[in-house]
């Protein structure tokens, strides 16, 4: 039986710790969660915006394979906590590769995409003063998930099958597989997969271990009260804005920031990007906050020059499963299946 710790409990730990489960029955598995940390985590927080279409053609293969096993899975998408609101995604314009991607995802999730322009969106009633030539991707089977939810309800599956859940942060992590836990006794294993979010750098860091090309990034959005005839879920390329409905009558709005190397944890949030996402929105979606708190919510995330949450070797049996930057909600369920084949691989 090998021996597997998987350090994390955020989205990315908790799903590959269960799909790894489904392959070499549990026994052998172990998930350091990191607690405290897993309250600070980007999973907490996400958007869980999730939808088949990606401007990046491997996003959007891990990101269609994603939604349709969601859209296949009754029990995944009460886990997950999947609200179907549909879609849009806004680009300045449509080259052909994108739209070879918009034809890709149509055979993959059949009845759900259609192609809009400029003129045809803001006849719909929520989008205004559009560039020129911009093009949206608009999906009627997508909407959003809670991470949190989900990996939540997956860490009670692991404690079913036999995964050893840990509660508690590992201080280093050798070349060799000697996994030491704060204030508990280092322990070997045969495979280590450092899945740390934000946190992976630092760990690695301590024992000369290299990141290989992580960083992490700061990412912000504000909760506001909603007004009628609000958004769907949606990405605007031309201005960065994104959002979706709340809970509890309020809609969530967020633009990219330019934060880089933030430690993780407790970050604040910018008050000038949140008046300027509420500035993007009323001018991008008529947006004006009809009374009531506005409250911002910040958190670091871990990014990779691809973009992609992905299993990334770093010596002999020492990997990281990390680097969502920004956007592992949609991708996880693919990325995670893909990550466990590979790993399951190399232990035969
Ligand atoms: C504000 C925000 C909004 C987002 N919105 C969206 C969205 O709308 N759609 C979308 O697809 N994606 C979104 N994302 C991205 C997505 O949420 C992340 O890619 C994903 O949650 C990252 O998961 P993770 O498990 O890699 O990292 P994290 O969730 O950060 O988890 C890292 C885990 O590592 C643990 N850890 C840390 N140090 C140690 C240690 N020493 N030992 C053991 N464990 C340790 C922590 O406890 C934590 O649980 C958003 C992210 C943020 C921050």
């Amino acid at each position: 039986m090998p021996r597997i710790a998987v350090i994390g409990g955020g989205i990315a730990g908790v799903t590959l710790a269960w799909r790894l489960c489904e392959s070499i029955r549990g026994t052998g598995i172990q998930l350091f969660t990191g607690e405290p940390y897993r309250r600070a985590d980007a999973s907490a927080v996400s958007g869980g915006l999730t939808r088949a279409f990606e401007p990046d053609p491997d996003l959007c293969m891990e990101a269609s394979a994603s939604l349709a096993e969601l859209q296949a899975d009754p029990v995944l998408r009460a886990w997950a906590s999947y609200r179907e609101t549909g879609s849009v995604y806004l680009m300045p314009g449509l080259g052909r590769e994108t739209a070879d991607l918009v034809d890709a995802v149509r055979q993959r999730v059949p009845g759900s995409v259609e192609l809009l322009d400029a003129g045809q969106l803001t006849a719909r009633g929520v989008f205004r003063d559009l560039p020129e030539g911009s093009v949206a991707v608009v999906e009627k089977h997508a909407g959003y998930v809670s991470p949190n939810g989900l990996r939540d309800r997956l860490l009670v599956e692991l404690a079913r099958s036999g995964v050893r859940v840990v509660d508690g942060r590992i201080e280093t992590v050798t070349r060799e597989g000697v996994v030491h836990p704060v204030g508990g006794s280092p322990m070997r294993f045969d495979v280590v997969v450092v899945a740390a979010g934000a946190w992976t750098r630092t760990l690695l860091k301590r024992t000369g271990l290299p990141d290989g090309g992580l960083r992490n990034k700061a990412i912000q959005y504000v909760l506001a009260p909603s007004q009628p005839g609000g958004p769907s879920a949606f990405v605007d390329e031309t201005t960065g804005l994104y959002g979706r409905p709340y809970a509890d009558a309020r809609v969530l709005l967020g633009l990219p920031t330019d934060r880089w190397d933030v430690p993780p944890g407790a970050v604040s949030a910018d008050p000038a990007l949140s008046t300027r996402i509420l500035d993007v929105a009323k001018a991008r979606i008529g947006y004006s906050p009809p009374g009531g708190e506005v409250a911002a919510v910040a958190a670091v995330e871990c990014y990779h020059a691809t973009g992609a949450l992905s299993l990334r070797p770093l010596a002999q049996g020492i990997y990281t499963f990390t680097g969502g930057s920004g956007g592992a909600g949609k991708t996880v369920l693919a990325a995670s299946r893909t990550a466990a084949r590979s790993l399951v691989r190399t232990l035969r």
